[in-house]
């Protein structure tokens, strides 16, 4: 992955205007805005008041972030991103339904937005219970429950412990996602497939701090049309 992306083993910085052109650089730059928090060196950019208030340049996030609702995700932190960095739309376990379709075809169409990461984590809530498969979820929990089973059932099946068992089910859950969101009729699935759009998946250790990018979401992508990375 570092080859793929071109990393730089010291480097902490990625402009922003190429990231937004580039979903590949785009990605670099997450990877770097995290690696600075993990290491306690973020710099908070772009979150002054000023920044803020500037409605004048409308705006270009240059990823959109689907991620869990968890009070202790909170993406611009992490990844160490400003104002008008990240589209984002968050739902406990990251479970989609038509509206989160909607939001995150509207980044891609009207603003152009040209990355898109889904971001579980460790310890999920909304995974753990989806392991337990309660009989009666409360309310519309049965919701969040149905949509993460599947990956719940993959993990049960691999002969782990408990806690092995939720984070391979976690990770299976974004792999899930991102297919999903690559299949995904009629907008999504047509520009993945004619490289106009990036769609990876990524799990975040909350001990650690660390954003870790699922390796096989990253390999065996189409080719890009604006690619500097594809070989
Ligand atoms: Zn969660």
């Amino acid at each position: 992955m570092d080859k793929l992306l071109n990393l730089e083993k010291d480097a902490y910085f990625a402009d922003r205007d190429s990231a937004y052109v580039d979903p590949y650089y785009g990605l670099k730059k997450l990877i770097y805005g995290n690696k600075r928090f993990a290491q306690n060196k973020s710099i908070s950019p772009r979150q002054t008041e000023a920044d803020l208030k500037n409605t004048k340049l409308g705006q270009k996030p240059f990823a959109t972030i689907i991620g869990c609702a968890d009070s202790r995700v909170p993406n611009e932190i992490i990844f160490d991103q400003g104002v008008g960095d990240l589209f984002i739309t968050r739902t406990a376990g990251q479970v989609m339904a038509e509206a989160s379709y909607g939001t995150i075809e509207y980044a891609s169409v009207a603003l152009n937005t040209k990355l898109i990461v889904v971001l579980g984590h460790q310890s999920c809530g909304a995974v753990d219970a989806a392991m337990k498969l309660p009989e009666n979820p409360p309310g519309h929990v049965v919701t969040l429950i149905n949509a993460i089973k599947p990956a719940t059932i993959k993990a049960k099946q691999a002969n782990l412990s408990d806690s092995e068992e939720l984070d391979l089910a976690v990770t299976a859950n974004v792999v899930e996602q991102v297919n999903l969101l690559r299949n995904l009729e009629p907008l999504l699935s047509r520009r993945f497939e004619s490289g106009e759009l990036l769609i990876v998946g990524a799990v975040y250790n909350i001990e650690s701090g660390k954003v870790e990018f699922i390796e096989e979401t990253i390999t065996s992508l189409p080719k890009f049309k604006n690619m500097a990375y594809n070989d």
